[in-house]
């Protein structure tokens, strides 16, 4: 009964960007694992938008990327960006983090959402984007995906199995196709179809600031004034922390992963608490 209880309670889903990794990466798989071994059920998932960039650069690929009316600048794949991105996305940095996590003495196990097709999205046909003047534009939607559904079975299995799962951003397509999906919306499905008990999203600043300052504590409702003092990057994140919150998800948490102890964000009050 007792492990029953504990098991509830601790299943965090944790997110780290690409800057974090090529950064902190060490500090923050250490206090991942000193953390499993405490009894935390962590599922990891990876973002590396900067990393596949670079390899886009070495490989002679152009990187774009584009913003929508909203304001929200994202990376365009298209059929070749597509391909880098997976080679490097399921590659390199999900391998990467797998074998220096089972080096930690935890037992990482590497997926994309086309595993088990266990993270379906759906292909955006069209998308609208800002042109260099500032007017709106329809282009074809390229590899990216909206993640529509999570399926909770293999990462439940896996965590029951004493595995940590480690999610390369990367959905299945309604027609079987690769797609890129955000890192952090990933995180967001995922931690709500595992009935999650916190998301911590761990980037590159301290947590959100608003006129410079921390914000410790963003409740729901404040987020409406907020929002134009929010901006790209972090505008997606905060998005990300209040839908989690509305599907069950006790905490939602923004803090930074280039400190030494990234996790300890779960238990004392740094970075950017998001609540109902
Ligand atoms: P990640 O790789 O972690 O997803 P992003 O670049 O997507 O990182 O998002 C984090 C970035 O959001 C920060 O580095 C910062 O430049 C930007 N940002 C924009 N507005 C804010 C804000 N109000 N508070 C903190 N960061 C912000
Ligand atoms: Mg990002």
């Amino acid at each position: 009964m007792l492990t029953i209880n504990l098991q509830a309670m601790s299943l965090i889903v944790i997110k780290a960007g690409g800057r974090v990794l090529e950064q902190n990466i060490d500090n923050v798989l250490k206090s991942i694992a000193v953390r499993v071994s405490r009894g935390l059920k962590i599922t990891f998932v990876h973002g590396g938008g900067d990393i596949v960039t670079k390899y886009e650069n070495l490989m002679g690929v152009e990187p774009r990327f584009v913003v929508s009316p909203q304001g929200i600048r994202s990376r365009y794949t298209d059929e070749k960006e597509l391909e880098v991105y997976v080679m490097v996305m399921a590659g390199k940095i999900n391998k990467e983090v797998v074998a220096k996590l089972n080096t930690l003495g935890v037992k990482a196990i590497g997926l994309t959402g086309v595993d088990g097709g266990f993270m379906k999205a759906e292909r955006k046909k069209k998308i609208v984007i800002l042109d260099e003047n500032n007017r709106k534009k329809i282009i074809p939607g390229g590899y990216t995906g909206i993640i529509k559904e999570v399926e909770a079975g293999l990462i439940t299995t896996l965590i029951n199995q004493g595995y940590l799962p480690v999610i390369a951003p990367i959905a299945y397509g309604e027609e079987g196709e690769l797609l890129n999906v955000d890192a952090d919306q990933a995180a967001a499905k995922i931690a709500e179809s595992i009935g999650a008990e916190k998301l911590l999203i761990l980037t590159d600043v301290e947590g959100v600031l608003i006129e410079d300052k921390l914000a410790k504590r963003i409740r729901i409702d404040e987020v409406d004034v907020l929002e134009s003092k929010i901006g790209f990057g972090m505008n997606r994140k905060v998005l990300m922390c209040i839908r989690v919150l509305q599907s069950g998800v006790k905490e939602s948490i923004i803090s930074s992963g280039l400190i030494e102890d990234p996790l300890k964000a779960l238990e004392e009050d740094i970075g950017t608490k998001i609540t109902l």
